[in-house]
């Protein structure tokens, strides 16, 4: 199946109580609940959960750690079909959204998921509907079509109208007990997520409008989300987070989360914190765009135009000031900016990961980044 699916407002609900009208509009009489089990219990959803689903028999999925890889995902499946169940009901962060969307999916399906996630065999039948609760304010996968996998520790994303949630909740207290460290690490991939759909060669004007509210939400409250967390703080990242979701749902992401793969599968460096460390340096990348490397069809001055917007929402002149400022901001938050923080500083190390960056993704960079230009990005910031 080809197209993009789109989340809409009336699909959102921003409160954890509608679940279970919800529940029952889509006529669940059996449930599997993919749930991170630390954020399920700390976010309060467990026990917010509990009298809405009752009456519901529901089948637990809960044995998966952070980035979703191929054999966890197989252990969810076999738990799936040892008592399948009419719908799925996802709580956590991207990892169990991500593994609750490929299980919705791939379950009722007659052909292997392996090879349905390799591309190599399509769907037969529809997905089981998904509900999805988040309970980090970063990664929209709520909002998305795609599922992150890690087979073999290549990262594969799997891109499918039918893996966008039937429906999600957006309710800032389950994000109340969140560790500074997720909380700025999550929020930083909104942002990134924002910028990069802005910068896109694939923004539309719609996309345009997600971006623009997303960033300039992050900009202003991410840090006060962090530092000193209150109501407005967490209700302004979780709606950064899903307008970011619903903009790269349309545009999809470009050379800051192509580069950051490895940082993540090699190096354990958390999502979020990975694609910001090279947000900076590529924004100046971008600004330099030419006749002769710009890649967006719609000419060098629509993305001068995108770009200028950018530095309008983080208040600069220019693009060097920008990445300082994004340098400054990220530290702000407790975060690395060098790669050296993560033991990552040999030639030879960073030949590797610029050798796993997927040439797909750069194509939708609104200029043209080659394998050096990569490696001479990633020395600028060891
Ligand atoms: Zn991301």
């Amino acid at each position: 199946m080809s197209g993009t699916a789109e989340m809409t407002d009336e699909r959102c609900l921003s409160d954890l109580g509608g679940v279970g009208d919800v529940l029952r509009s889509l006529g669940t009489g059996s449930l599997m609940l993919v749930a991170d089990r630390v954020a399920f219990q700390a976010s309060g959803a467990r026990d917010r959960l509990a009298p809405l689903l009752r009456d519901i028999p529901v089948v637990m999925f809960e044995d998966f750690d952070p980035n979703p890889k191929l054999d966890q995902l197989l252990v969810g499946l076999a738990r799936y079909r040892s008592r399948p169940t009419d719908a799925v009901l996802a709580v956590g962060g991207g990892t169990a959204i991500d593994l609750a969307k490929l299980i919705a999916w791939s379950a009722p399906q007659s052909a292997d998921v392996r090879e349905l996630v390799s591309g190599r065999a399509r769907t037969d039948r529809p997905a089981l509907p998904l509900l999805a609760v988040p309970t980090t304010a970063g990664t929209g996968s709520e909002a998305t079509q795609f599922a992150v996998l890690y087979v073999d520790g290549i990262k594969c994303s799997i891109d499918s109208p039918e893996l966008l949630p039937r429906a999600c909740v957006l309710d800032s207290a389950l994000t109340a007990t969140l560790p500074p460290s997720i909380t700025a690490h999550t929020g930083l991939d909104a942002l990134c997520q924002g910028i990069e759909s802005l910068w896109s060669v694939a923004a539309t004007d719609r996309s345009v409008g997600y971006a623009v509210e997303a960033i300039g939400l992050a900009w202003h409250h991410l840090e006060a989300a962090v530092r000193c967390p209150d109501s407005a703080s967490r209700a302004a990242m979780c709606r950064a987070s899903h307008l970011a979701g619903r903009a790269i749902n349309l545009t999809r992401t470009t050379a800051p989360h192509a580069i950051s793969y490895a940082f993540t599968s090699d190096h354990g460096v958390p999502h979020g914190q990975a694609v910001a460390l090279t947000l900076g340096p590529l924004l100046v990348h971008n600004a330099g765009v030419t006749a002769a490397d710009n890649q967006d069809p719609r000419g060098v001055e629509s993305v001068r135009a995108r770009i200028a917007m950018i530095l309008d929402l983080l208040d600069c002149a220019d693009a060097e000031q920008a990445s300082r400022e994004i340098d400054n901001f990220v530290r702000r938050l407790g975060c690395e900016t060098r790669l050296s923080g993560w033991g990552i500083s040999d030639r030879e190390t960073i030949e590797r990961i610029a050798g796993k960056v997927n040439p797909q993704r750069l194509g939708n960079n609104p200029r043209r980044v080659t394998h050096e230009q990569i490696v001479d990005l990633l020395e600028s910031i060891v």
